[in-house]
């Protein structure tokens, strides 16, 4: 599951799902809120969660966003990525949970106990 809310340079960001027209998320700087467009799969909210973690990234640590080579991206948003997932190490336990969920109906995978 999405978290309900996610910390990023200290500033906490809630997570709100609900219809939005013609987008599948958005970020909200002003009050710091994610928004996931409710009118979509789960999984596509999960997908676009990731996109819009890095609009949060920018807005919390003003971080360029405009006109950026690959080792500037690298350079900013490598080390802000990492302070936010050390931050959010427990929140974003659903990443593996899901993995292995959805590895079950595609049979790749090998069988590993399942940590509760
Ligand atoms: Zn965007």
């Amino acid at each position: 599951m999405i978290p309900k809310s996610v910390i990023s340079n200290e500033i906490l960001w809630q997570i709100l799902h609900q219809p939005l027209e013609g987008d599948y998320g958005s970020t909200d700087d002003k009050n710091c809120n994610l928004l996931l467009n409710s009118d979509y799969h789960e999984l596509m909210q999960e997908l676009t969660f990731w996109h819009e973690l890095i609009h949060v990234l920018q807005h919390s640590y003003d971080l360029p966003d405009q006109d950026l080579d690959p080792e500037s991206i690298a350079k900013y948003y490598g080390p802000a990525l990492f302070a936010f997932m050390r931050r959010n190490f427990h929140e974003l336990k659903w990443i593996d949970h899901e993995r292995k969920s959805n590895s079950e109906s595609v049979g790749s995978r090998d069988e590993t106990p399942e940590l509760v």
